[in-house]
């Protein structure tokens, strides 16, 4: 196997001068692709080589298969790292690159695929003993009589939910029989229009869960460790926009016991690269929804409490190396938080693309930026809102929060508006500063603060 001396980061943003740094770290050279719309992106300018590879519209740049490996062919590149979003969970794209000779940053192609439809991850994670949502055994059928049946066996209210889905989309809470049917055709035909796929699932609808997800590393060479967990209970229609590690009130028992059975589960289907499996966690159980084949956002969060570069490592184990850190090597220390800061309205959530005339960041000890910004920086209206990430570590959760009130107050992005005072509103909000939040708080958080006008 080569080994990898060049990557062509196949993302834009944070995340893609997230991957440059590192491997300049590394001293591996980088290639950035951009569309025309993103030629002002920091990690193009500070990339060795820079292909433009399309318009701003995503399906003829960042997710043109053919541009992004012919890009590759012309600078030749050794690697690609995919980041999230985009091709990150692509098993075509994975294909294609390995077919081109490249190594792809993530799992085997196949893995991806399993993964990607999450009836048939549920299925792999029943045989590995990790528990999951009840619902329907794989999709559900064509007829609606069955449907029915099976709605009345797992319980109201129940969740129909696309069996290619992602991004929190096409789902359908359903809470009494009379309108099943209608909520079932209304997922399959939407599931059919977002994913190309319309097969559907059922679960049960838990009312008020918290989302609690394991980060793993896995060399696909039998080794596998994971690196605790992360709560991201806060969230707007099943998007994530604070994260935390660890998650309040899990005992160290409990990390260990759904930890290790995700490491087993991940020997077990050869999984190769970081990866993370999402739990919805109620009453003290938790219960397996989906598993993510890629980098996540929140990664930070786990890297500043357990001292794990997990874009190194996602490198490393793509050149073919060993897991170098053991279980027992990984300690959870201290409390880290992290805001997501999106280009978009606090209250009204309407995007806000433009030109960011004044931009001043924090700084002290345990803060971190993530973000591709700069004063004079145009965000383009072409690509999801988030334009950075701000993360603080303390040495327990009130102290990380504290640190993120005061970088909060500190940042100052001007000409376009941003989420800023919504993550000042919820770093001083008494349920979320007690941990105690589930998955649909933030909803009732908001529709208080719209009450106070
Ligand atoms: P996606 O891949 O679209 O993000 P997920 O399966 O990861 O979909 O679910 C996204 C979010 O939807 C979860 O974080 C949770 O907030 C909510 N959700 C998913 N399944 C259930 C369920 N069975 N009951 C209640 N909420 C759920």
């Amino acid at each position: 196997m080569k080994e990898i001396k060049k990557v062509l980061i196949a993302n834009r943003g944070e995340i893609a001068l997230r991957i440059l740094r590192c491997c300049r770290e590394l001293g591996i050279k980088t290639v950035a692709v951009y569309s025309t719309a993103d030629r002002e992106q920091k990690h193009v300018a500070l990339a060795d080589e820079a292909v433009c590879i399309g318009p701003p519209q995503a399906t003829h740049s960042y997710l043109n298969m053919a541009a992004i490996i012919s890009a590759a062919e012309v600078t030749q590149a050794d690697a690609i790292h995919p980041g999230y979003g985009f091709m990150s969970e692509n098993a075509d794209f994975a294909e294609s690159v390995e077919k081109s000779g490249f190594i792809f940053i993530g799992p085997k192609p196949e893995t991806i695929r399993l993964m990607g439809s999450k009836t048939n991850a549920k299925a792999a994670m029943i045989e590995a003993g990790v528990p999951c949502v009840p619902g329907s055994d794989g999709v559900l059928p064509d007829d609606d009589d069955e449907c029915i049946t099976i709605a009345s066996q797992v319980g109201y209210p129940v969740l129909i939910k696309a069996a290619s889905g992602g991004g929190g989309r096409g789902m359908h809470v359903v809470r009494a029989e009379d309108e099943l049917v209608q909520k079932v055709h209304l997922a399959r035909s939407e599931a059919l229009a977002a994913f190309k796929d319309g097969s559907v699932f059922m679960e049960k609808y838990l009312e008020t869960p918290r989302h609690i997800e394991f980060q793993v590393l896995s060399d696909g060479q039998g080794n596998a460790i994971h690196l605790g967990e992360r709560d991201c209970s806060m969230q707007r229609r099943n998007q994530k926009v604070v994260e935390e590690s660890p998650a309040p009130g899990i005992t160290e028992e409990q990390r260990n016991e759904i930890g290790s059975l995700c490491v087993e589960a991940c020997i077990r289907i050869g999984y190769r690269g970081a990866g993370t499996f999402e739990f919805l966690y109620e009453d003290g159980k938790f219960y397996f929804i989906e598993m993510n084949t890629r980098i996540q956002v929140e990664h930070p969060v786990t890297e500043m409490v357990t001292g794990t570069d997990l874009i190194k490592e996602m490198i490393r184990i793509a050149d073919g190396k060993p897991l170098k850190k053991k279980q027992s090597n990984i300690r959870m220390r201290g409390h880290a938080v992290e805001c997501r800061i999106n280009a978009e309205h606090a209250r009204t959530f309407i995007p806000s693309p433009g030109e960011i005339t004044k931009y001043h960041t924090p700084g002290g000890p345990g803060v971190r930026l993530d973000s591709h910004c700069y004063r004079g920086y145009h965000v383009p209206p072409h690509y999801d809102s988030m334009i950075g990430k701000l993360i603080t570590w303390g040495s327990d959760r009130k102290s990380a929060i504290a640190r993120m009130r005061q970088a909060l107050a500190e940042m100052v992005i001007e000409g376009i508006n941003c989420n800023i005072p919504l993550q000042r509103r919820i770093m001083s909000d008494a349920v979320f500063k007690e941990g105690t939040h589930h998955i649909h708080y933030l909803e009732k958080m908001l529709a208080q603060w719209a009450n106070e006008e």
